[in-house]
């Protein structure tokens, strides 16, 4: 009898570990994620090790929101909420967003990156928080280089960017333009033409007798500029006449450069003292300071456009976006 009874119990408990040995073979962790699907199901198991897999289980981590970069062959579980949220600002395909989170997510904080992308594209981007300029390796990249009251100089860059509002100033009547093609971004463009017919008003011609030599350059106009000039007077008249690519103002679309029509040395003239009185109503600003680290150095023939507000302070209270 007892013999039986122990061959009971051993059988007994072989049911048991047989029965547990089965259950873990057939056990799916998985399971109480309720996001997981028959798709996505292996490719978690595939991409995720173990201590992901508690993770996105244990949260409940809707895992449909990273499907489409999972599948990516880069797809890196700490990044995956960058992904969402980096598409939720630009969006692109899969590996575009993958590759470039993967390349700068440990080079700019999350909030930077968000803001910039705004205004860049993803190679553009991507190009400038890795390589930053190749003038000033450390220096920062601008977040919003639409901003009107942005001060851009050697210290910071925008690298290839253009202004997405630009507008031709051959549409405007009331400019008078010394060169061909001249654009500028639509609230200059407004604002110098309001301008230019007060000029015109005083002195019976066009904007007074001054017109615009040169108004936004895109990179490759200034780097052909700032090259041409380096080869013809060395570096530093070449920086001072034409900055450095990616460092220049005028690639904001927000500076001009004007001359008088017949030819005439502006500097001591009536009209350009009456023009250096009346421009912040129009939102423009001349430079004063002879050594401002600034992309433009004081230039009598350069003006900048920061909004009207702003330039009207300026002229009362001088600093204008950060003029020491
Ligand atoms: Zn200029």
């Amino acid at each position: 009898m007892k013999k039986n009874r122990i061959i009971l119990v051993i059988g007994l408990l072989c049911i048991t570990l047989g029965c547990i040995g089965y259950m873990n073979l057939n056990y799916d962790i998985l399971a109480r994620n309720t996001f997981v699907t028959k798709e996505n199901h292996d490719l978690l198991i595939k991409k995720l090790d173990d201590e992901q897999i508690l993770y996105i289980v244990e949260n409940n981590i809707d895992v449909t929101e990273f499907d489409e970069f999972l599948e990516m062959q880069a797809f890196d579980f700490k990044n995956y909420k960058l992904y969402i949220k980096v598409n939720e600002v630009r969006k692109a395909a899969p590996y575009t967003i993958v590759s470039f989170v993967n390349a700068v997510f440990d080079k700019i904080s999350e909030d930077d990156l968000l803001m910039a992308l705004q205004h860049y594209d993803y190679a553009l981007l991507r190009e400038l928080i890795i390589n930053r300029s190749y003038y000033n390796a450390n220096a920062a990249v601008v977040l919003n280089p639409s901003d009107y009251m942005l001060k851009l100089g050697l210290a910071n860059t925008i690298g290839k960017y253009e202004p997405t509002d630009l507008v031709s100033l051959d549409d405007y009547t009331e400019i008078s333009l010394l060169n061909e093609g001249l654009l500028l971004r639509e609230e200059v463009a407004n604002s110098l033409s309001n301008m230019c017919s007060y000029m015109a008003d005083i002195y019976g011609e066009k904007c007074g007798g001054f017109g615009i030599s040169e108004a936004y350059m895109s990179y490759d106009k200034v780097q052909e500029e700032y090259t041409s000039a380096l080869s013809t007077y060395g570096p530093q008249i070449a920086y001072e006449n034409y900055g450095y690519p990616s460092h220049n103002e005028h690639q904001l679309g927000l500076a001009i450069d004007i001359e008088l029509n017949d030819g005439e040395y502006m500097e001591f003239t009536e009209k350009y003292t009456i023009l250096k009185n009346i421009a912040h109503k129009y939102g423009f600003i001349f430079y004063t300071n002879e050594n401002v680290a600034f992309s433009h150095m004081k230039r009598a023939n350069h003006m900048r456009y920061i909004g009207r507000e702003a330039a009207e302070a300026c002229y009362l209270n001088g600093n204008c976006i950060g003029e020491e």
